[in-house]
């Protein structure tokens, strides 16, 4: 029962994706078409955070000047060891 009712949730919202506001991103075309601010792509790196002084991969939330509509739920807004704030995170580019 359980199952039946999972798959047809999942088919309904395959079909609404198309309409939200998240897409994927496509560089190349998009970027050159822009101007080349967009900052979607960047790599991961290694946060610190000045607060608690631990360490972890990640990127920290960062809205994109090219894409401000687009957010991505895996960059981090706060330290995931002890919450602190965005403002208190540092990261190093690996
Ligand atoms: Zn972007
Ligand atoms: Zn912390």
């Amino acid at each position: 029962m359980e199952i039946q009712q999972e798959k047809l949730k999942s088919k309904y919202c395959w079909a609404g994706k198309t309409a939200t506001a998240i897409r994927p991103i496509k560089s190349g075309q998009e970027n050159s078409a822009t101007g080349g601010d967009c900052i979607c792509a960047r790599k991961r790196g290694l946060i610190s955070c000045v607060c608690c002084q631990k360490s972890f991969m990640g990127r920290i939330a960062s809205r994109c000047p090219q894409h401000p509509e687009v957010a991505y739920l895996m960059d981090s807004r706060n330290c995931a060891f002890c919450g602190a704030a965005a403002k208190y995170l540092q990261i190093d580019e690996v």
